[in-house]
């Protein structure tokens, strides 16, 4: 049986001054150690669910709901367990600062934990070269670039030691540098730390670089599978009004002038070599 880190069932979710959910009866589940993202239009209820996986929410309009981490059911009572086992990263960089320097603000989840000092040091060191930001654990975080700002939050993140990483659109401030080495580090975290990733995206070159997708619209699951999958899936696509990445637009031009594509050629510089 494959193994689920995360297993969705029937969500729903309505806000308090509103009258229509946010989240609409939606099923889905994560596999252990894979790269899932989350596309949808603005107002699809994509914040929401981040928010309802990391504890921060917790269902609130179907009895039937079910949000279950890490083998945790979250419950008012569980909510600080998955949030050990979850850690979130934001849209705003410079939101998320609460230390003065780097290596205070890694260390500030341990700090709460009650960890020891020694420990803590390795950690903050640990962490902070993983992110490539052990030059910088004495800055000031304000001086630090976007792309530098979310490494440490990551990194921050990491000091707990989590199972499931969320990255709620942290890289749409970034520019082409910063977004690219992010989505570098996420690729390092899911393959050498085995670490689960869930990203939100308005990227779609982003989101076809993931294991698995899921395309939401006003609340609903409108589609899951792989990138291959949705993208392939053109009725789909215009139904989600999502824009075609760029490796899918290039090819369905080739296979209209009537050039056949084999299966096997699934990036861009493979797709580069029909073009000449
Ligand atoms: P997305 O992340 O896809 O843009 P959100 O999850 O932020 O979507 O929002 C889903 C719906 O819930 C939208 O209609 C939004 O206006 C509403 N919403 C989001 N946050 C709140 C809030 N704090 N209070 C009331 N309604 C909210």
């Amino acid at each position: 049986m494959k193994d689920n880190i995360v297993t969705v069932k029937h969500l729903s979710f309505t806000y308090k001054d509103s009258k229509v959910p946010a989240v609409n009866d939606i099923s889905f589940s994560i596999p252990r150690g894979s790269w899932t993202t989350l596309v949808g239009h603005n107002g699809s209820g994509k914040s929401t669910i981040a928010r309802l996986l990391d504890g921060i929410l917790l269902p609130n309009d179907n009895p039937r709901t079910v949000i279950n981490v890490d083998g945790i059911e979250l419950t008012e009572k569980t909510m600080w367990d998955i949030r050990d086992r979850v850690g979130i990263v934001f849209q705003n960089p410079d939101n998320q600062f609460v230390g003065a320097t780097v290596e205070d603000d890694v260390a500030f989840g341990l700090e709460n934990r009650q960890v020891s000092r020694s420990k803590m040091q390795t950690i903050v060191h640990d962490v902070l070269e993983q992110v490539d930001m052990l030059d910088f654990q004495k800055s000031e975080p304000q001086y630090l670039s976007g792309g530098q700002k979310q490494r440490v939050a990551i990194a921050g993140i990491l000091a707990i030691g989590p199972k499931l990483i969320i990255l709620d659109e942290s890289t749409s401030m970034l520019d082409p540098a910063g977004k690219a080495k992010i989505l570098s580090l996420i690729r390092d975290l899911q393959n050498k730390n085995g670490l689960t990733i869930f990203s939100i995206t308005h990227d779609i070159n982003e989101a076809v670089q993931a294991d698995q997708m899921l395309v939401l619209d006003k609340g609903k699951l409108l589609a899951s599978g792989s990138p291959r999958e949705i993208f392939e899936n053109e009725v789909l696509i215009k139904s989600a009004g999502l824009e075609l990445p760029l490796f899918y637009k290039v090819k369905n031009e080739l296979i209209k002038k009537g050039i056949h594509i084999p299966r096997e050629v699934n990036s861009e510089e493979k797709l580069v070599k029909y073009l000449c």
